[in-house]
């Protein structure tokens, strides 16, 4: 019973700082849970994917302890960004790290111990280094371990430097230490309860669905056809951050070069730049100077950046993990963030020869199975994802391409029995290229040389683009009719069941192609997030002006400013006065003091405009 009131009593008083300090009326799912067991002196690990609140776990309890929480941080340019957001919403906060002076460092270790700190920021060798000088006189409220995957050689980001962590839970015993991540899955979960020696901490993860994410595919376009859709894609999303993810480093370069012709503002980033370069890209992205990205995977890592608004990626990645880090990389703010894939037979070889030279080469096989597998998927693409990570998800999202346009089938027993006549006529010597061009009966001399159009599948299947000719080939791979020799040329070769096919005793059902690249259809269901639709495009435009003029007068990034979910509310409700101003989302105290003129003089200008 005495706990109950005391518990409420910590709800109440959380929930008031919740609105003072971050401008938010409520905590998102698991986060009380997370605060109430930590104010109890316990240890957590903490597992919520990117963009569910992991911060305010250890932030909100920090704020309600005595003393100082320690914040373990392995990125530098996230460390300071985090600490710049705390500040502007007037939490005492500070970091140390080796890429500051000496002196600095000193200077802020000494407000820490003067009690003017509530949230130290350090690099784990940092942490190391200066833990054995401190002594009773420093009062730690918590320890948080951020990235804790890091510890993992399971994750896919070790970094030994995370491995000597492991000493914390003895040397500050009575201290909770709360591990957080958004790596899920379960090999490196245990391990990082393990390494941390947190034999007693309780572990709450939470859904990694992100239902603000909208997921689309692409499949079997190249050339032409797929840069209308790309510009399509852009078109609809003009002016929002954005980022192209691209196999190769010329790659980035041509397509930014190509966009920037294109009169879009976008710029390439991969690891063979010079690091100032890359720095400077990134900064001018976080910062809304730059639109749009054309990256490598080396994009991404160091950026908090809440409001990227759509993902492309040009080619398949090689497993579902990166892809969906990457498309994670938008809405963090929640808001309705869009994304789309494009992925192609070439793309398929391509990295199935990547995959052949790697190191764990079967593993690679299958995971890059399982993204094939999501790629050509008739069925609810979240469904696939979520049932990936071991998280059950029975139900269909509303917001991928197959919810909102479910695919069509077809007897494909005809189509499909003139290719494999096509390859068993040219005794399997012919790649799917020339597949395409004998069933199509294209003019080319390539065809005449070898006689292939004297064949009698020449030309019986010109009534199909070459597009969805490519689109039932790589079914047919995929329904195991045919195999491409890698070793010869990757010719296409008529499995066992493709003969039955041919001889006509086995039947083949095919999927309607080309349907993914028509315009979309409206979304029976909506997902529980408010769309742009809503609300009034062109305030929100000045919004994000008042935003950016102000980014750039007190050297903030625009997002910290406010989020793009804030600007939205702001359109919405729009409130004219400080009061009305308060109370819009993401409005804290200081934000509120320090911005209302600016932004309620925007609304005022519009609406006596309007
Ligand atoms: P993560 O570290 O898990 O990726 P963050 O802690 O950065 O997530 O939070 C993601 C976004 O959600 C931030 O913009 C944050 O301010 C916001 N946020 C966190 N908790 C809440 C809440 N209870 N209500 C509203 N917004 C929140
Ligand atoms: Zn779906």
């Amino acid at each position: 019973m005495h706990t109950d009131i005391n518990s409420s009593q910590k709800h109440r008083e959380a929930l008031v700082l919740l609105k003072r300090f971050y401008g938010y009326d409520r905590f998102y799912p698991t986060q009380w849970e997370v605060i109430e067991h930590v104010l109890a002196g316990n240890d957590a690990v903490v597992l919520m994917p990117t963009g569910g609140g992991k911060s305010l776990c250890y932030q909100i309890p920090a704020m309600m302890c005595d003393g100082c929480a320690i914040v373990v941080s392995p990125l530098l340019a996230l460390m300071n960004d985090q600490v710049s957001a705390l500040q502007a919403n007037g939490i005492p906060a500070a970091a140390v790290n080796s890429q500051q002076s000496e002196q600095l460092n000193r200077e802020i270790i000494r407000h820490v111990f003067d009690g003017k700190i509530k949230l130290l920021y350090i690099s784990p060798e940092k942490l190391l280094a200066e833990m054995n000088s401190w002594n009773t006189a420093l009062k730690i409220s918590l320890i948080a371990i951020d990235e804790a995957h890091c510890i993992s050689q399971w994750g896919h980001d070790f970094r030994p430097e995370y491995t000597q962590l492991g000493s914390l839970r003895e040397r500050f015993p009575g201290c909770p230490i709360i591990a957080l991540t958004a790596t899920a899955d379960r090999l490196t979960r245990n391990d990082i309860k393990e390494q941390l020696h947190l034999d007693d901490a309780r572990m709450f993860i939470n859904s990694f669905d992100r239902p603000n994410i909208a997921l689309n595919v692409v499949c079997n376009t190249s050339g032409r056809e797929k840069m209308k859709i790309l510009e399509r894609f852009l078109e609809k999303h003009k002016g929002e951050s954005g980022i192209i993810y691209c196999l190769s480093r010329k790659g980035t370069e041509k397509l930014a070069a190509t966009l920037r012709q294109m009169g879009y503002n976008a710029e390439p980033f991969h690891a063979g730049m010079p690091t100032k370069q890359k720095l400077a890209v990134q900064e001018s992205f976080v910062n809304d100077d730059i639109t749009i990205i054309c990256a490598t995977i080396a994009f991404g890592m160091g950026i908090d950046k809440s409001n990227v608004r759509w993902v492309v990626h040009n080619n398949m990645p090689k497993n579902i993990e990166g892809y969906y880090q990457e498309i994670g990389r938008a809405g963090r703010d929640g808001m309705p963030a869009d994304t789309l894939m494009f992925y192609s037979y070439a793309d398929v070889v391509q990295l199935n020869q990547f995959v052949q030279e790697s190191g764990q080469k079967m593993l690679n096989i299958d995971k890059l199975e399982r993204m094939k597998q999501y790629a050509e998927s008739h069925v609810c693409r979240r469904r696939i994802l979520l049932n990936y990570f071991n998280e059950p998800y029975d139900h269909d999202c509303g917001n991928c391409d197959v919810c909102k346009n479910p695919p069509r089938r077809i007897d494909g027993t005809v189509p499909a029995q003139m290719i494999l006549s096509a390859l068993v006529r040219t005794n399997e010597n012919i790649g799917h290229t020339m597949a395409i061009d004998i069933v199509r009966g294209a003019n080319k001399n390539e065809l005449r040389d070898n006689g292939y159009d004297k064949m009698p599948t020449f030309g019986v299947g010109h009534n199909l683009s070459f597009a969805t000719w490519n689109g039932y080939i790589l079914q047919m791979l995929q329904l195991g009719l045919i195999d491409v020799a890698y070793n010869e040329n990757k010719h296409l070769k008529v499995t066992p069941m493709g003969w039955e096919v041919l001889r006509g005793t086995r039947k083949v059902e095919l999927t309607e192609v080309e349907i993914h690249t028509k315009a979309e259809k409206k979304p029976e269901k909506k997902p529980q997030v408010p769309t742009k639709e809503d609300v009034d495009k062109s305030l929100f435009e000045k919004l994000r002006q008042t935003r950016m003029a102000i980014a750039k007068a007190q050297n903030l990034k625009p997002y910290m400013v406010f989020s793009d979910k804030s600007l939205m509310a702001m359109a919405q409700e729009k409130p004219t006065t400080k009061d009305e101003f308060s109370a819009i989302y993401g409005v804290g105290e200081l934000k509120c003091e320090q911005f209302w003129r600016p932004f309620t003089a925007t609304i005022r200008k519009y609406l006596n405009m309007s």
